[in-house]
Protein backbone atom coordinates (compact mmCIF):
# COMPACT_ATOMS: atom_id res chain seq x y z
CA UNK A 1 0.00 0.00 0.00
CA UNK A 2 1.01 3.61 -0.92
CA UNK A 3 -0.28 6.21 0.84
CA UNK A 4 -2.07 8.37 -2.16
CA UNK A 5 -0.97 11.60 -0.96
CA UNK A 6 2.57 10.87 -1.73
CA UNK A 7 4.65 10.62 -4.93
CA UNK A 8 7.36 8.71 -5.01
CA UNK A 9 10.36 10.09 -6.42
CA UNK A 10 10.98 8.22 -9.29
CA UNK A 11 13.88 5.59 -9.42
CA UNK A 12 15.30 2.48 -11.51
CA UNK A 13 14.17 -0.56 -10.14
CA UNK A 14 17.29 -2.76 -8.76
CA UNK A 15 16.48 -6.42 -8.24
CA UNK A 16 18.34 -7.63 -5.21
CA UNK A 17 17.38 -11.62 -5.71
CA UNK A 18 13.65 -11.18 -5.37
CA UNK A 19 13.51 -8.09 -3.95
CA UNK A 20 13.24 -5.16 -5.78
CA UNK A 21 14.57 -1.61 -4.71
CA UNK A 22 13.19 1.32 -6.22
CA UNK A 23 10.81 1.88 -9.37
CA UNK A 24 7.54 1.31 -7.97
CA UNK A 25 8.56 -1.43 -5.72
CA UNK A 26 7.13 -0.75 -1.96
CA UNK A 27 9.63 0.73 0.43
CA UNK A 28 12.23 -2.11 1.71
CA UNK A 29 13.28 -2.36 4.83
CA UNK A 30 16.89 -3.68 5.79
CA UNK A 31 19.36 -4.20 8.56
CA UNK A 32 22.90 -5.09 9.97
CA UNK A 33 24.49 -7.78 11.74
CA UNK A 34 26.75 -6.88 14.68
CA UNK A 35 28.20 -10.03 15.15
CA UNK A 36 31.75 -11.17 13.82
CA UNK A 37 30.85 -12.43 10.29
CA UNK A 38 33.73 -15.48 10.78
CA UNK A 39 31.49 -16.65 13.55
CA UNK A 40 29.29 -18.64 11.32
CA UNK A 41 27.00 -19.94 14.04
CA UNK A 42 26.35 -16.22 15.49
CA UNK A 43 26.09 -14.05 12.44
CA UNK A 44 23.63 -16.87 10.88
CA UNK A 45 21.47 -16.95 13.79
CA UNK A 46 21.12 -13.20 13.60
CA UNK A 47 20.51 -12.96 10.08
CA UNK A 48 18.24 -15.35 10.69
CA UNK A 49 16.50 -13.26 13.44
CA UNK A 50 16.73 -10.01 11.72
CA UNK A 51 14.74 -11.94 8.87
CA UNK A 52 11.81 -13.63 10.98
CA UNK A 53 11.83 -9.71 12.14
CA UNK A 54 10.66 -8.77 8.85
CA UNK A 55 14.11 -7.40 7.17
CA UNK A 56 13.73 -7.91 3.54
CA UNK A 57 17.67 -8.02 3.13
CA UNK A 58 20.46 -8.20 5.73
CA UNK A 59 24.09 -6.23 5.45
CA UNK A 60 27.05 -8.45 7.09
CA UNK A 61 30.43 -6.74 7.23
CA UNK A 62 33.23 -8.62 4.96
CA UNK A 63 36.47 -7.55 6.42
CA UNK A 64 39.09 -10.18 6.76
CA UNK A 65 39.66 -13.09 4.78
CA UNK A 66 37.86 -15.37 7.66
CA UNK A 67 34.44 -13.44 7.04
CA UNK A 68 34.90 -13.51 3.50
CA UNK A 69 35.55 -17.29 3.75
CA UNK A 70 32.31 -17.71 6.24
CA UNK A 71 29.72 -15.81 3.97
CA UNK A 72 29.45 -18.62 1.49
CA UNK A 73 28.59 -20.91 4.79
CA UNK A 74 26.47 -18.73 6.22
CA UNK A 75 24.41 -18.19 2.80
CA UNK A 76 23.97 -22.41 3.01
CA UNK A 77 23.21 -22.40 6.82
CA UNK A 78 20.61 -19.85 5.82
CA UNK A 79 19.28 -21.91 2.84
CA UNK A 80 18.74 -24.78 5.15
CA UNK A 81 16.51 -23.21 7.29
CA UNK A 82 14.25 -22.41 5.00
CA UNK A 83 15.52 -18.50 5.05
CA UNK A 84 16.23 -16.67 1.40
CA UNK A 85 17.02 -13.42 2.67
CA UNK A 86 19.28 -11.61 0.55
CA UNK A 87 22.68 -11.29 1.96
CA UNK A 88 24.68 -7.53 1.33
CA UNK A 89 28.13 -7.60 1.86
CA UNK A 90 30.01 -4.43 3.43
CA UNK A 91 32.93 -3.56 1.91
CA UNK A 92 35.68 -1.30 3.04
CA UNK A 93 39.24 -0.95 1.78
CA UNK A 94 39.83 -4.36 0.99
CA UNK A 95 36.97 -5.16 -0.72
CA UNK A 96 38.65 -5.46 -4.19
CA UNK A 97 41.16 -8.21 -2.65
CA UNK A 98 38.03 -9.84 -0.70
CA UNK A 99 35.86 -10.03 -3.94
CA UNK A 100 38.67 -11.46 -6.36
CA UNK A 101 40.32 -14.07 -4.13
CA UNK A 102 37.25 -15.48 -2.90
CA UNK A 103 34.88 -16.25 -5.32
CA UNK A 104 32.07 -18.13 -3.67
CA UNK A 105 32.02 -15.35 -0.85
CA UNK A 106 31.16 -12.88 -3.81
CA UNK A 107 28.88 -15.20 -5.65
CA UNK A 108 27.09 -16.00 -2.67
CA UNK A 109 26.45 -12.01 -1.69
CA UNK A 110 23.49 -10.51 -3.42
CA UNK A 111 24.74 -7.25 -3.43
CA UNK A 112 27.84 -5.19 -2.50
CA UNK A 113 28.01 -1.96 -0.89
CA UNK A 114 30.82 -0.02 -1.51
CA UNK A 115 32.21 3.12 0.20
CA UNK A 116 33.86 5.15 -2.25
CA UNK A 117 35.80 7.11 0.37
CA UNK A 118 37.25 3.80 1.21
CA UNK A 119 38.57 2.66 -1.89
CA UNK A 120 40.64 4.15 -4.81
CA UNK A 121 44.02 3.46 -5.61
CA UNK A 122 46.35 1.60 -3.60
CA UNK A 123 49.67 2.07 -2.75
CA UNK A 124 50.69 -0.32 -6.11
CA UNK A 125 48.45 2.04 -7.88
CA UNK A 126 45.08 -0.58 -8.28
CA UNK A 127 42.13 1.29 -9.56
CA UNK A 128 40.19 -1.00 -6.44
CA UNK A 129 36.99 0.70 -7.11
CA UNK A 130 36.91 -0.81 -10.66
CA UNK A 131 38.06 -3.86 -9.48
CA UNK A 132 34.76 -4.30 -7.17
CA UNK A 133 32.70 -3.30 -10.37
CA UNK A 134 34.52 -6.05 -12.36
CA UNK A 135 33.16 -8.58 -9.93
CA UNK A 136 29.44 -6.71 -9.63
CA UNK A 137 29.19 -7.37 -13.40
CA UNK A 138 31.25 -10.87 -13.64
CA UNK A 139 28.59 -12.21 -11.14
CA UNK A 140 25.94 -9.76 -12.43
CA UNK A 141 25.28 -8.04 -8.90
CA UNK A 142 24.05 -5.24 -7.85
CA UNK A 143 25.83 -2.66 -5.43
CA UNK A 144 25.45 0.08 -3.34
CA UNK A 145 28.00 3.47 -3.75
CA UNK A 146 27.19 4.20 0.09
CA UNK A 147 28.96 7.93 0.61
CA UNK A 148 29.21 8.13 4.49
CA UNK A 149 29.93 11.77 6.10
CA UNK A 150 32.53 10.21 8.15
CA UNK A 151 34.71 8.70 5.46
CA UNK A 152 33.99 11.43 2.91
CA UNK A 153 36.72 11.40 0.00
CA UNK A 154 39.28 13.74 1.83
CA UNK A 155 41.16 14.51 -1.65
CA UNK A 156 37.67 15.85 -3.51
CA UNK A 157 36.41 17.78 0.13
CA UNK A 158 40.11 19.41 -0.16
CA UNK A 159 39.98 20.33 -3.85
CA UNK A 160 36.07 21.57 -3.16
CA UNK A 161 37.00 23.83 -0.15
CA UNK A 162 39.79 25.37 -2.10
CA UNK A 163 37.31 25.94 -5.12
CA UNK A 164 35.12 27.01 -2.56
CA UNK A 165 37.52 30.16 -0.73
CA UNK A 166 38.40 31.22 -4.18
CA UNK A 167 34.79 32.31 -5.02
CA UNK A 168 33.62 35.68 -4.37
CA UNK A 169 31.13 34.67 -1.77
CA UNK A 170 32.46 31.35 -0.21
CA UNK A 171 29.42 28.95 0.86
CA UNK A 172 29.49 27.62 4.26
CA UNK A 173 31.72 24.84 5.21
CA UNK A 174 28.82 22.61 6.04
CA UNK A 175 27.08 23.08 2.41
CA UNK A 176 30.55 22.43 0.82
CA UNK A 177 30.93 19.04 2.57
CA UNK A 178 27.14 18.08 1.93
CA UNK A 179 28.04 19.22 -1.66
CA UNK A 180 31.32 17.39 -1.46
CA UNK A 181 29.10 14.25 -0.63
CA UNK A 182 26.64 14.11 -3.12
CA UNK A 183 29.02 14.85 -5.60
CA UNK A 184 31.49 11.84 -4.33
CA UNK A 185 28.42 9.60 -5.28
CA UNK A 186 27.43 10.87 -8.21
CA UNK A 187 30.60 10.70 -9.55
CA UNK A 188 31.07 7.45 -8.40
CA UNK A 189 27.91 6.40 -9.54
CA UNK A 190 28.92 7.88 -13.01
CA UNK A 191 32.16 5.72 -12.77
CA UNK A 192 30.56 2.76 -12.39
CA UNK A 193 28.45 3.07 -15.22
CA UNK A 194 31.57 3.95 -17.68
CA UNK A 195 33.13 0.72 -16.19
CA UNK A 196 30.36 -1.34 -17.89
CA UNK A 197 27.72 -1.38 -14.82
CA UNK A 198 23.88 -0.86 -15.70
CA UNK A 199 21.71 2.00 -13.77
CA UNK A 200 19.54 -0.63 -12.77
CA UNK A 201 22.22 -2.52 -10.54
CA UNK A 202 23.25 0.83 -8.58
CA UNK A 203 21.66 2.07 -5.53
CA UNK A 204 22.94 5.09 -3.57
CA UNK A 205 23.24 6.54 -0.51
CA UNK A 206 24.55 9.65 1.12
CA UNK A 207 24.73 8.97 5.12
CA UNK A 208 25.05 11.14 7.74
CA UNK A 209 24.66 11.69 11.32
CA UNK A 210 22.37 15.25 11.29
CA UNK A 211 18.65 15.14 10.52
CA UNK A 212 18.72 18.61 8.57
CA UNK A 213 22.02 17.41 6.82
CA UNK A 214 20.31 14.29 5.66
CA UNK A 215 17.03 15.83 4.49
CA UNK A 216 19.39 18.45 2.75
CA UNK A 217 21.74 15.98 0.86
CA UNK A 218 18.61 13.48 0.17
CA UNK A 219 16.57 16.64 -1.42
CA UNK A 220 19.42 17.32 -3.77
CA UNK A 221 20.59 13.65 -4.67
CA UNK A 222 16.72 13.10 -5.61
CA UNK A 223 16.79 16.44 -8.02
CA UNK A 224 19.82 15.43 -9.55
CA UNK A 225 19.88 11.82 -10.46
CA UNK A 226 17.26 8.85 -10.76
CA UNK A 227 19.36 6.25 -9.03
CA UNK A 228 17.48 3.96 -6.02
CA UNK A 229 18.00 5.27 -3.21
CA UNK A 230 18.92 4.22 0.24
CA UNK A 231 17.67 6.36 3.18
CA UNK A 232 19.05 6.14 6.87
CA UNK A 233 20.67 8.33 9.54
CA UNK A 234 23.78 6.85 10.70
CA UNK A 235 25.18 6.66 13.78
CA UNK A 236 21.66 7.99 14.98
CA UNK A 237 22.34 6.87 18.56
CA UNK A 238 20.73 4.76 21.20
CA UNK A 239 17.06 4.38 22.65
CA UNK A 240 14.98 6.69 22.15
CA UNK A 241 17.38 9.38 20.27
CA UNK A 242 18.26 6.82 17.81
CA UNK A 243 14.60 5.66 17.32
CA UNK A 244 13.38 9.84 17.29
CA UNK A 245 15.70 11.11 15.00
CA UNK A 246 16.10 8.39 12.70
CA UNK A 247 12.53 8.71 12.30
CA UNK A 248 12.46 12.60 12.44
CA UNK A 249 14.50 12.65 8.98
CA UNK A 250 12.99 9.52 7.61
CA UNK A 251 9.55 10.96 7.54
CA UNK A 252 10.31 14.13 6.46
CA UNK A 253 11.71 12.66 2.92
CA UNK A 254 9.69 9.76 2.63
CA UNK A 255 6.67 12.54 3.14
CA UNK A 256 8.56 13.81 0.15
CA UNK A 257 8.43 10.26 -1.81
CA UNK A 258 12.50 9.89 -1.35
CA UNK A 259 13.45 6.78 -0.51
CA UNK A 260 13.16 3.39 -1.47
CA UNK A 261 14.92 1.56 0.88
CA UNK A 262 15.49 2.29 4.44
CA UNK A 263 17.84 0.87 7.72
CA UNK A 264 17.44 2.48 11.13
CA UNK A 265 21.32 2.69 12.23
CA UNK A 266 19.96 2.15 16.23
CA UNK A 267 22.98 1.15 18.89
CA UNK A 268 21.50 -1.24 20.54
CA UNK A 269 21.84 -1.05 24.60
CA UNK A 270 23.80 -3.53 25.89
CA UNK A 271 22.66 -7.15 25.86
CA UNK A 272 19.23 -5.74 23.56
CA UNK A 273 17.71 -6.50 20.87
CA UNK A 274 19.14 -6.06 17.59
CA UNK A 275 15.43 -6.57 15.78
CA UNK A 276 14.49 -3.37 17.48
CA UNK A 277 15.72 -1.68 14.48
CA UNK A 278 13.76 -3.64 12.16
CA UNK A 279 10.74 -3.09 14.31
CA UNK A 280 11.15 0.67 14.09
CA UNK A 281 12.05 1.02 10.43
CA UNK A 282 8.58 -1.03 9.88
CA UNK A 283 7.15 1.03 12.03
CA UNK A 284 8.53 4.43 10.41
CA UNK A 285 6.62 2.71 7.20
CA UNK A 286 3.70 1.69 8.87
CA UNK A 287 2.30 4.53 10.82
CA UNK A 288 2.92 7.10 7.84
CA UNK A 289 0.62 4.20 5.72
CA UNK A 290 3.40 3.35 3.63
CA UNK A 291 2.84 -0.17 3.97
CA UNK A 292 1.47 -2.76 6.62
CA UNK A 293 3.68 -5.33 8.36
CA UNK A 294 1.99 -5.93 12.09
CA UNK A 295 -1.17 -5.15 13.01
CA UNK A 296 -1.16 -1.76 15.14
CA UNK A 297 -2.50 -1.38 18.60
CA UNK A 298 -4.18 2.26 19.07
CA UNK A 299 -4.07 2.44 22.91
CA UNK A 300 -4.60 6.12 24.85
CA UNK A 301 -1.68 7.53 27.35
CA UNK A 302 -4.10 7.13 30.55
CA UNK A 303 -4.33 9.61 33.17
CA UNK A 304 -6.26 10.16 36.60
CA UNK A 305 -8.93 8.10 35.39
CA UNK A 306 -6.85 5.23 35.14
CA UNK A 307 -4.87 4.47 38.62
CA UNK A 308 -4.02 1.03 37.88
CA UNK A 309 -1.62 -0.68 35.46
CA UNK A 310 -4.16 -3.20 34.28
CA UNK A 311 -4.61 -1.09 31.20
CA UNK A 312 -1.20 -0.90 30.51
CA UNK A 313 -0.50 -3.94 30.89
CA UNK A 314 -2.79 -4.99 28.48
CA UNK A 315 -1.67 -3.02 26.23
CA UNK A 316 1.73 -4.25 26.04
CA UNK A 317 0.45 -7.96 26.24
CA UNK A 318 -1.53 -7.71 23.12
CA UNK A 319 1.38 -5.16 21.21
CA UNK A 320 3.53 -8.17 22.09
CA UNK A 321 1.42 -10.60 21.15
CA UNK A 322 0.38 -9.99 17.80
CA UNK A 323 4.19 -9.15 17.37
CA UNK A 324 5.25 -12.71 17.90
CA UNK A 325 2.13 -14.15 15.70
CA UNK A 326 2.86 -12.29 12.81
CA UNK A 327 6.02 -14.72 11.30
CA UNK A 328 2.96 -17.16 11.79
CA UNK A 329 0.28 -15.24 10.48
CA UNK A 330 2.14 -13.75 7.61
CA UNK A 331 2.33 -17.20 6.40
CA UNK A 332 -1.02 -18.40 7.24
CA UNK A 333 -3.64 -15.15 6.06
CA UNK A 334 -3.46 -12.57 3.64
CA UNK A 335 -3.93 -9.09 4.71
CA UNK A 336 -3.59 -9.37 8.89
CA UNK A 337 -0.93 -7.58 8.95
CA UNK A 338 -3.67 -4.48 8.72
CA UNK A 339 -5.75 -5.21 11.47
CA UNK A 340 -6.22 -2.51 14.13
CA UNK A 341 -6.53 -2.98 17.95
CA UNK A 342 -7.81 -0.95 20.45
CA UNK A 343 -6.50 -0.69 24.19
CA UNK A 344 -8.27 2.03 25.77
CA UNK A 345 -7.86 3.05 29.35
CA UNK A 346 -11.80 4.47 30.37
CA UNK A 347 -15.49 5.09 28.83
CA UNK A 348 -14.41 8.86 27.52
CA UNK A 349 -12.72 7.98 24.34
CA UNK A 350 -12.77 3.98 25.18
CA UNK A 351 -15.86 3.07 22.93
CA UNK A 352 -15.59 5.82 20.48
CA UNK A 353 -11.88 4.72 19.42
CA UNK A 354 -12.56 0.95 19.71
CA UNK A 355 -15.48 1.13 17.43
CA UNK A 356 -13.16 2.64 14.43
CA UNK A 357 -10.64 -0.50 15.41
CA UNK A 358 -11.31 -4.14 13.92
CA UNK A 359 -11.22 -4.87 17.42
CA UNK A 360 -11.47 -2.77 20.98
CA UNK A 361 -11.77 -3.07 24.46
CA UNK A 362 -12.37 -0.29 26.80
CA UNK A 363 -11.12 -1.18 30.13
CA UNK A 364 -12.74 0.43 33.06
CA UNK A 365 -11.48 3.59 34.85
CA UNK A 366 -10.84 4.45 38.18
CA UNK A 367 -14.47 4.62 39.70
CA UNK A 368 -15.69 3.09 36.18
CA UNK A 369 -18.16 -0.20 36.87
CA UNK A 370 -15.49 -3.41 36.48
CA UNK A 371 -16.27 -4.52 33.03
CA UNK A 372 -14.73 -4.32 29.66
CA UNK A 373 -17.00 -4.03 26.49
CA UNK A 374 -15.35 -5.68 23.74
CA UNK A 375 -16.01 -4.35 19.92
CA UNK A 376 -15.59 -5.84 16.68
CA UNK A 377 -15.72 -4.45 13.60
CA UNK A 378 -17.93 -1.42 15.32
CA UNK A 379 -20.32 -3.88 17.06
CA UNK A 380 -20.25 -4.34 20.77
CA UNK A 381 -20.01 -7.90 21.35
CA UNK A 382 -19.40 -8.74 24.91
CA UNK A 383 -18.10 -7.08 27.80
CA UNK A 384 -15.41 -8.95 29.97
CA UNK A 385 -15.02 -9.00 33.60
CA UNK A 386 -12.75 -10.33 36.08
CA UNK A 387 -9.77 -11.91 36.47
CA UNK A 388 -9.38 -13.06 32.65
CA UNK A 389 -9.48 -10.54 30.57
CA UNK A 390 -6.25 -10.41 28.63
CA UNK A 391 -6.65 -14.51 28.09
CA UNK A 392 -10.06 -13.73 27.18
CA UNK A 393 -9.11 -10.67 24.78
CA UNK A 394 -6.47 -12.80 23.07
CA UNK A 395 -8.97 -15.56 22.24
CA UNK A 396 -11.21 -12.87 20.71
CA UNK A 397 -8.04 -11.61 18.64
CA UNK A 398 -7.37 -15.17 17.55
CA UNK A 399 -10.69 -15.89 16.35
CA UNK A 400 -11.33 -12.43 14.23
CA UNK A 401 -7.92 -13.59 12.88
CA UNK A 402 -8.91 -17.09 11.38
CA UNK A 403 -12.77 -15.71 11.02
CA UNK A 404 -11.61 -12.31 8.91
CA UNK A 405 -8.47 -12.95 6.79
CA UNK A 406 -7.89 -15.66 4.03
CA UNK A 407 -6.04 -18.01 4.37
CA UNK A 408 -3.29 -18.40 2.06
S1 LIG B 1 -9.41 7.29 27.32
FE1 LIG B 1 -9.83 7.64 29.49
S2 LIG B 1 -8.04 6.83 30.55
FE2 LIG B 1 -7.44 7.08 28.42
S3 LIG B 1 -6.48 9.10 28.40
FE3 LIG B 1 -8.63 9.35 27.79
S4 LIG B 1 -9.71 9.89 29.70
FE4 LIG B 1 -7.71 9.03 30.29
Amino acid sequence: MTHSLILRHPTQAVRVDDIVIGGAAPIVVQSMTNTDTADITATTKQVHELAIAGSELVRITVNTSEAAEAVPHIRRRLDALGCNVPLIGDFHYNGHRLLTEYPECAQALAKYRINPGNVGRNRKGEDQFAMMIAVARQYDKPVRIGVNWGSLDQDLVVRMMDENAKLPEPKDVREVTREALIVSALQSAQRAEELGLSRDRIVLSCKVSEVQDLIAVYQQLAKRCDYALHLGLTEAGMGSKGIVASTAALSVLLQQGIGDTIRVSLTPAPGGARTEEVVVAQEILQTMGLRSFTPLVTACPGCGRTTSTVFQELAQHIQNYLRAQMPVWREEYSGVEEMTVAVMGCIVNGPGESKMANIGISLPGTGETPSAPVYVDGEKTVTLRGENIAEEFTRIVNEYVARKYVKK
